[in-house]
């Protein structure tokens, strides 16, 4: 895997205003502020936060599916925020999307054959011999039959219309995959085959991945990086055995606490999570994380806690890590 970014994300911002009539002002949703990461080329990143916490809304702003407020998104050393819509269209072959839902993100009426030949037309491949080829390469890929391609999304089981979906992912040949929970809406049995599927193709294709989920479990075997994201902001930045076996962010200890481990001593001598996350509307002053910290000081009102490398690759923004460390105000 090369050290070299692939994806670099910087100052990522997105506001969304709700709400508001002719007696009232709309409010401010901070859904994404300030976040930054990168993914090295054929390296894997977890994005990874409780619902409502900012994960999907980053992913749509890198694919420009929501445009973002502010910030950077560097794309083999394209920064795909500055470019037209026409540039941003053809770059989306190399960078695809995987959705939550199937069956949502699949049109009903069309088969699947028109699924996965309508992105290749979009980007100017006409020959039918070769789309033909293509769309059958892709269905292999995934493990689907070849006569799938004659069938509707209403005929196939919930893991295989993943399937399809990461299909019409690969049939433009990406070098890069977001998938947004792809896992989420499928039972526990599926959910495994479709993970082994996705890192069998990173490996293969030696493709690049920002895999998003809730479940820090989930991201264990096929990631090689992990971000915690809480209240829109990225806490925690670490390599998966770091984020595992040492989680520094109270946070991030909590996930990990409610994340399936083979050693149940393990997993019951974390915190366990508490509260549910505040409104994005109004987040909590200083560490947004301190109304639910177990290990919360009078500072952490009071002060934002800074992203900080503490060593080599990690990076943390809590007061307990700091340079001046949590003494001075505990
Ligand atoms: Fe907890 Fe304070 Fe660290 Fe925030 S900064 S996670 S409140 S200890």
């Amino acid at each position: 895997m090369s050290q070299t970014p692939i994806l670099a994300v910087k100052g990522l911002v997105k506001r969304f205003q709700v709400g508001g009539s002719l007696f009232s002002r709309p409010a401010t949703v901070h859904a994404v502020e300030d976040v930054a990461f990168s993914v090295p080329a054929q390296g894997s990143l977890g994005l990874v936060g409780e619902s409502g916490c900012g994960k999907s809304t980053v992913a749509r702003c890198l694919l420009r599916l929501i445009e973002p407020d502010a910030g950077e998104v560097v794309f083999e050393g394209v920064d795909l925020l500055g470019l037209s819509k026409s540039r941003m269209r053809s770059v989306r072959q190399h960078l695809q999307i995987i959705f939550q839902d199937p069956y949502a993100s699949l049109n009903p009426r069309r088969t699947v054959a028109q699924t996965l030949t309508e992105p290749l037309k979009v980007h100017g491949l006409q020959s039918a011999s070769e789309i033909n080829e293509r769309v059958a390469a892709a269905l292999a890929e995934v493990g689907l039959p070849a006569d799938s391609a004659r069938r509707y999304p209403h005929e196939f089981s919930g893991g295989q219309r993943q399937r399809i979906g990461i299909a019409r992912a690969l049939v433009l040949a990406p070098r890069f995959i977001v998938a947004d929970e792809p896992v989420s809406a499928l039972d526990v049995s599926v959910q495994a085959q479709v993970l082994k599927l996705l890192d069998g193709l990173r490996a293969r294709h030696g493709l690049s991945f920002l895999f998003v989920s809730h479940d820090l479990g989930v991201v264990r075997h096929i990631c090689d990086r992990v971000a915690v994201m809480y209240l829109g902001r990225v806490i925690e930045e670490a390599p998966v055995p770091d984020i595992f076996d040492q989680p520094l962010h109270p946070y991030t200890q909590m996930l990990r606490a409610a994340s399936p481990v083979p050693d149940p001593k393990a997993r019951f001598a974390l915190p366990r999570i508490i509260g549910e996350i505040p409104s994005a509307v109004n987040p909590p002053s200083g560490c947004a994380f301190h109304p639910r910290c177990p290990d919360a000081m009078p500072r952490c009102s009071l002060e934002a806690p800074p992203m900080r490398e503490v060593a080599p690759g990690r990076r943390v923004a809590c007061h307990l890590h700091s340079a001046s460390g949590p003494a001075e105000n505990s």
